[in-house]
């Protein structure tokens, strides 16, 4: 049984964010972040992308403050970002970070057991996270492409 010293569970913007900071914090750590999903991202994996789809948020309102979404993202101010965008963003916030070789993509959380710390059989964690389990997350058949219906607007999430 593998030990670690954190394990993170989600690759979208707060699991990555946790994991960055945690890092920083506890260089020496032993830190994993688990995904089910195939890429990073969580809403905004690939695989959760559709063509069109747009974030509610305009340039420079959907970002981390250590890493600005700058002119290479290719979105003007005023636009809504692209949700490609968002996904190829934070995919690029993991890689400037060096943060994957602490990511493990298609592995679902299926269990979290708490350590019952005092003693008192209640189960109450008092002792902290003990057993995390894992198992591979089946991959998706790739699904032949949608037609988009005749004057549909772009949609946003
Ligand atoms: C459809 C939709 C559209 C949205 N649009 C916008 C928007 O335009 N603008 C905006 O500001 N916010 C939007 N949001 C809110 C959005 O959730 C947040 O902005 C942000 O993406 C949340 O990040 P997160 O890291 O908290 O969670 P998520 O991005 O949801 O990531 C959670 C991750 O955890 C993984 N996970 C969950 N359970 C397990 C498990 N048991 N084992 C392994 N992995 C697991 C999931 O696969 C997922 O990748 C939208 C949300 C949804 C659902």
């Amino acid at each position: 049984m593998e030990s670690v010293d954190l394990v993170i569970v989600g690759a979208g913007w707060h699991g990555l964010a946790a994991l960055k900071t945690y890092r920083q914090v506890h260089p020496t750590a032993t830190i994993v972040l688990l995904d089910s999903a195939s890429s990073v991202g969580g809403v905004w994996a690939t695989q959760r992308l559709y063509p069109g789809l747009k974030s509610n948020n305009m340039l420079g309102t959907y970002e981390y403050s250590d890493f600005p979404m700058d002119a290479s993202f290719g979105v003007q101010p005023g636009d809504h970002i692209p949700g490609e965008v968002v996904h190829s963003y934070l995919q690029r916030y993991v890689d400037h970070f060096g943060l994957m070789p602490c990511i493990r993509l298609d592995t679902a959380v299926t269990v979290i057991e708490r350590v019952d710390g005092d003693g008192d059989g209640d189960g109450d964690g008092d002792g902290g996270w003990e057993t995390i389990q894992t198992q591979p997350q089946p991959q998706p058949q790739p699904q032949p492409p949608k037609s988009t219906p005749p004057n549909s607007s772009s949609p946003r999430v």
